[in-house]
């Protein structure tokens, strides 16, 4: 069970990812989580990292796609791997290409979880946040009784900048123009599978195991 896991922000990626991993036990493989362990393992690849990242650079590709290689070539892969936050470009996409071959540990599926940009919009816009108890609410999913006002202190509640409508704008259109090359890698090579993540999240995995079931 080879996987990648594809989503722009605020399609529920991280709530599929970690029933496919409840469910199928493989390992759940973030960019960022893989190269916290490689530092800490202090691992050549781990350390060449570091010294960019505490330079505040970004960790040049050949890094990267080492560390990635390290990381699948580890025994808890040989059932399967859930990559999440990797490949980002088509770059990288044909060096994972070159790896998971080397390593017999191809790609079987890439799993996009699709939804519209303006259900996106509303998901990643609603946080409300109590300025005096920190308390979280959303104006879709978990709406305050009265609107402006924390349930549990009675404090004013706002909007962190980050969730600003223009904020959020720019950052979806920023990973649609990213995403959109790989999608496309992808779906030629024809591992692409695309969900409807407007969905239930359960109705989602529904979906989503359906496929999967079929590689046990
Ligand atoms: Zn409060």
């Amino acid at each position: 069970m080879n996987l990648v896991l594809m989503g722009l922000p605020g399609a529920g990626k991280g709530t599929q990812a970690e029933k496919i991993v409840d469910k199928y036990g493989i390992p759940h493989i973030s960019t960022g989580d893989m190269f916290r362990a490689a530092i800490k393992e202090g691992t050549e690849l781990g350390l060449q990292a570091k010294s960019f990242m505490d330079q505040g650079a970004l960790v040049p590709d050949e890094v990267t796609i080492g560390i990635v290689r390290e990381r699948l070539s580890k025994e808890d892969c040989e059932k399967g791997y859930l990559l999440d936050g990797f490949p980002r470009t088509v770059a990288q996409a044909e060096a994972l290409e070159e790896i998971t071959s080397s390593l017999n540990r191809k790609i079987n599926y890439v799993i996009n979880i699709d939804v519209d940009q303006e259900i996106l919009m509303e998901r990643l816009t609603g946080r409300r946040i109590c300025k005096a108890c920190g308390s979280t609410y959303h104006l879709v999913f978990n709406p305050p009784a009265k609107e402006g006002v924390c349930d549990r202190c009675g404090g004013e509640l706002y909007q962190r900048a980050d969730d600003n409508a223009e904020t959020v704008e720019n950052r979806l259109q920023v990973n649609i123009a990213q995403t959109k090359p790989l999608l496309d890698f992808y779906e030629t090579k024809g591992y692409l599978r695309n969900f409807n993540g407007q969905q239930d999240i359960n109705k989602v995995f529904a979906d989503l195991d359906e496929l999967l079931a079929g590689l046990q």
